[in-house]
């Protein structure tokens, strides 16, 4: 592993000298982390075991942002489950501040299709857009359930937008 990075960075240093680079960051501009740095979730969702595996994703990163709603705390975004023939096996929506996620798709899913969709939607909700295929912010679904999988343009997005709540 120490070798590949080694060869990453010497790339990095050619590319940088002169080549174009594609932006690492990949942020929608908008997100549901509320003003104390949180995103606390709830809802009613089936498929909430597959949130909570990718809240704990997100939060290898960066501890303790996203959390299970209390009664102490304000929930941020919402968990429903939908059941449509629309192509989305996952959406998060800025202005009702939820996460809707489709059990026609995800039914007969594989608990990592599940757990990637889940995961891939709260990067959505905080403040993250699409990005490269060898990421959890893929547009498709990716095999990229766990932090030992989170691609640098996960992370350098995810440091982005932290930075803006
Ligand atoms: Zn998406």
């Amino acid at each position: 592993m120490r070798g590949k990075y080694i060869v990453l960075f010497c790339l990095a240093i050619i590319l940088s000298s002169g080549i174009k680079v594609e932006a690492a960051v990949y942020v929608t501009g908008w997100d549901l982390v509320d003003i104390g740095k949180h995103l606390d979730y709830d809802g009613t969702s089936t498929y909430m075991n597959y949130v909570v595996a990718g809240a704990s994703t997100w939060n290898g990163y960066k501890s303790g942002v996203i959390r299970q709603d209390s009664a102490l705390t304000i929930k941020d975004v919402d968990i429903v489950d939908v059941n449509a023939n629309n192509g989305w096996s996952g959406m998060t929506y800025q202005s009702t501040k939820k996460i809707e996620l489709n059990k026609y798709y995800l039914s007969g899913a594989s608990n990592a299709k599940r757990t990637n969709v889940a995961t891939h939607e709260l990067g959505h909700a905080l403040g993250l857009a699409h990005s490269t295929s060898n990421s959890i912010m893929d547009s498709g679904i990716s095999g990229h359930t766990t932090i030992q999988s989170m691609s640098q343009n996960d992370r350098d997005s995810y440091d982005y937008a932290y930075s803006n709540y």
